[in-house]
């Protein structure tokens, strides 16, 4: 990959590196990308991505493939242990009124369509980029085998552990949420399952959701201080024995979920910065604004994040007009996620039982148009 040749240089090759590489394309700049893993795959089970991100995958041509490759959620629920709802919304409905549909996908069939749509795109990838420095009019990348990387402009994509982020703004670093959590990918041999579905109980939380054909995705959080030596160790066995009282299916999910597909982590996020440009270089993705898991949407912003970012370069003069100006357009919106998933996140984890059943209520009472609020707003973008 030679120095200086593309318009955009894109450090990191997840959802947001990716999806930003696409949408610069079709504005006809050149974008090459660097990744720190020898290979661009995803990491992970399955992701749910809100009719906020049907639209940006709309934007870059990817609504349909998405829409094959995954599935269509007809109604996500929040229920108690025993199985009543607590809340539930219409997908049917949602899609109506916002003009797009929720869907929910495996992770490796997401990269696979983002990948698919960037043939023409360098990518370096076992280049972990460990600094940047200003020089003249050009960001400098560093990596972690030597080399260094002449960029005219240069996209933070790289996660949110970002050392680059890190370097830029001292102290950026992770939160722990108080919660940890398992996730799989199963092939369910049981009933049909159409409806994701949320269970707050005194044992922990556990969702499921559908993904294509007999695809099951799975996570299960349990409160918990960071880096739990107990929970390190827990199977799919110990899991079972967690949740056996919940509603079906979730003990017979468990029952089926190898201990070789179970995935674990720590839930953090990053506390919102206060800006993701700095002059020719910016931050995007869960570098910039990364969230708990909670709303379901740190890789919807990260799509929406990727549309902004090209129609602001196309838009703008300078590659430092675009990102100052996608700063203004993106944090707030960001910000709210990341916030009111970090209070979704306290709530929903209660595993006091009187607590527990006094928010099942409050949330059963509460009027449809307190749900909806924050649905118009997340929803109705304006790309
Ligand atoms: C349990 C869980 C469930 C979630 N569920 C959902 C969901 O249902 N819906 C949703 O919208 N979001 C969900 N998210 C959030 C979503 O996964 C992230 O917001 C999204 O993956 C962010 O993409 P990204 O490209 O910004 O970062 P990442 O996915 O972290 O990608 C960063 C990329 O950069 C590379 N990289 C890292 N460091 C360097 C470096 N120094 N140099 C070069 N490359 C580097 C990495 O290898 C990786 O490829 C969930 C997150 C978690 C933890």
């Amino acid at each position: 990959m030679s120095t200086k040749t593309a318009d955009f240089t894109i450090i990191g090759g997840g959802i947001a590196g990716l999806a930003t590489a696409i949408a610069l394309h079709q504005k006809g700049f050149q974008a090459e990308l660097f990744e720190a893993a020898p290979e661009i795959r995803a990491v992970g089970a399955g992701i749910s991505l809100a009719p906020n991100a049907a639209l940006a995958l709309r934007k870059l041509g990817l609504e349909e493939t998405i829409a094959r490759e995954g599935r269509l959620l007809p109604g996500m629920s929040i229920r108690q242990a025993n199985g009543r709802v607590i809340t539930r919304a219409d997908g049917r409905q949602i899609a109506q009124r916002y003009g797009a549909a929720h869907y929910a996908i495996h992770r490796a069939a997401l990269h696979q369509a983002l990948l698919a749509k960037l043939p023409g795109t360098p990518m370096a990838t076992g280049k972990r980029a460990i600094g940047i420095r200003r020089e003249s009019g050009v960001a400098v990348a560093r990596f972690e085998d030597g080399s260094e990387h002449e960029a005219r402009a240069l996209i933070l994509a790289d996660g949110i552990h970002s050392p680059t982020r890190q370097q830029l703004m001292t102290g950026s670093t992770s939160r722990y949420a108080g919660y940890t959590c398992w996730r799989a990918v199963i092939e369910y041999d049981g009933p049909l399952i159409e409806e994701a579905t949320e269970t707050w109980g005194p044992s922990g939380r556990f969702g499921i959701v559908p993904l294509k054909g007999r695809q099951v995705y799975w996570f299960a959080c349990i409160t918990s201080p960071a880096d739990n030596a107990r929970y390190k160790r827990f199977t799919t066995e110990d899991l079972y024995a967690q949740f056996q009282g919940y509603h079906t299916p979730i003990p017979e999910i468990i029952r089926q979920t190898p201990d070789a597909a179970l995935l674990w982590n720590d839930i953090i996020d990053l506390k919102p910065i206060h800006q993701f440009a700095f002059g020719n270089i910016v931050l995007t993705g869960d570098a910039a604004h990364a969230t708990t898991p909670n709303m379901g949407q740190g890789a919807c912003q990260a799509l929406e994040d990727a549309v902004v970012l090209a129609d602001e370069a196309a838009r703008c003069s300078s590659p430092e007009e675009a990102f100052r100006q996608f700063e203004l357009r993106r944090m707030e919106r960001a910000h709210y996620v990341v916030k009111r998933s970090w209070s979704i996140g306290r709530i929903a984890q209660a595993q006091n039982p009187l607590l527990g059943a006094l928010r099942n209520a409050l949330f059963r009472l509460a009027p449809s148009s307190a749900a909806e609020k924050p649905l118009k707003y997340l929803y109705e973008v304006d790309f």
